[in-house]
């Protein structure tokens, strides 16, 4: 099976589904985490999932903050996440990476099949569907209960 031995995850787009999308969250004092994301994120984790993060820190190619300002809210995220025994398995920082769905499917073994990505704009949707994978439009509120509504690959 062309499958065999490749993984199921879940693709997270961060600004608007993972913290509040203030617009340029380029320093950890403006990580807001959204309703429920850490107990969404646990809950995948639990499920046996791929946790990966894909986004599109358009504010590095802008010049308002660089990568390194990027990566540490990544590693406050981490922290946060650990202490609720949460994880994410990689980030995907998307200025360099105009389709790093594509990349982290390559990168992590995915099966497309078997992943799904969840965003807050359509631009999410669409770049998971170019890399075969489905898509779930995150409306706003509580992650957790918007993850518990969907059907998670297995
Ligand atoms: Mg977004």
């Amino acid at each position: 099976m062309a499958t065999a031995g490749r993984r199921a995850a879940v693709i997270l787009d961060r600004d608007g589904v993972l913290n509040v999308d203030q617009g340029y969250v380029g320093e950890v004092e403006r990580l807001e985490w959204v309703a429920g994301a850490r107990r969404a994120v646990r809950r995948m984790n639990d499920a046996g999932l791929l946790v990966i993060v894909a986004t599109n820190q358009s504010g590095v190619a802008r010049g308002l903050f660089d990568l390194a300002a990027v990566n540490a809210v990544h590693a406050q995220m981490r922290a946060d996440l650990a202490a609720e025994g949460a994880r994410i398995d990689a980030f995907y920082v998307c200025p360099f990476l105009p389709d790093a769905p594509l990349r982290a499917i390559a990168e992590w073994s995915i099966d497309p099949a078997r992943a799904l990505v969840i965003g807050d704009n359509l631009r999410d949707i669409e770049a998971g569907r170019r890399a075969g994978v489905r898509g779930a439009l995150f409306p706003g509120g509580d992650l957790a209960r918007f993850v518990a509504s969907l059907a998670l690959p297995k």
